[in-house]
């Protein structure tokens, strides 16, 4: 897989990275997240209903508390974009020479002679005025401003598909050997979601992997030993 930089197909080959880097950390935090959380339960009790129900609790909330801030952070992000839009839009419509030698200036800083930039940016201007301003000045493609619905329910899934993870194992696994399934099932999980974003991001993946496992066996170490705390004061 090429990194995230490559030259030919520019744009959509970026967003899609992103969008699967942002899938496969979403995926991460309802590994992680819920595996402490399960784990913690698992140290305190054996109560198989009572580990169904905080994992099925955590996974919806989890999954519902990623998706909201998502949705209120992406809908910050395009209302920022929206904004800028009408003020470019404004300054074309009011002030069209100004923003012909601004295109101009722009394209000169990109290499091109005064000559040609000015040539340049009336054609431009002449094709898609505010296209060219958007791109060019604000690096922002008006055609292609990410919906917040999309972004919420995109790490509503991957949130949950993760969170299935620690879940499944610790309410599947016979009782007996269930708190070693979850732990194996997520350390192997964790692999992969450190090498997927490795993978994604272009980076050699032994670091990342390791990071991940270190940081997901911590925290179910540091839940388990405080359910197991708690479950013997107050059991
Ligand atoms: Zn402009």
């Amino acid at each position: 897989m090429r990194p995230p930089h490559a030259e030919e197909g520019g744009d959509s080959h970026a967003a899609l990275l992103n969008k699967l880097r942002a899938a496969v950390l979403g995926a991460n935090d309802g590994i992680i997240s819920t595996a402490g959380l399960v784990m913690g339960v698992a140290g305190a009790t054996t109560n198989s209903a009572a580990l169904a129900t905080a994992g099925i609790a955590g996974l919806v909330a989890g999954a519902l508390s990623m998706a909201a801030g998502e949705y209120v952070s992406v809908s910050a992000q395009r209302d920022s974009e929206r904004a800028l839009l009408a003020k470019e839009r404004h300054e074309l419509a009011t002030m069209p020479e100004e923003e012909l030698d601004e295109l101009a200036g722009l394209l000169r800083e990109r290499g091109l002679s005064a000559d040609v930039a000015h040539r340049a940016a009336e054609q431009m201007m002449a094709h898609d005025a505010l296209g060219a301003h958007a791109d060019l000045e604000l690096g922002i493609d008006q055609h292609d401003l990410v919906s917040p619905w999309a972004a919420a329910v995109s790490s509503l899934f991957s949130f949950a598909v993760g969170a299935l993870i620690p879940l499944l194992a610790m309410v599947l696994a016979p009782a007996d050997v269930r708190v070693g399934v979850t732990v194996g099932s997520v350390l192997v999980a964790l692999f992969l979601t450190g090498f997927a974003s490795a993978r994604v991001g272009g980076a050699p993946p032994a670091r990342a992997i390791a990071r991940n496992i270190v940081g997901g066996f911590l925290a179910m170490a540091v839940t388990f030993g405080i359910g197991t705390l708690v479950g013997t004061q107050l059991g």
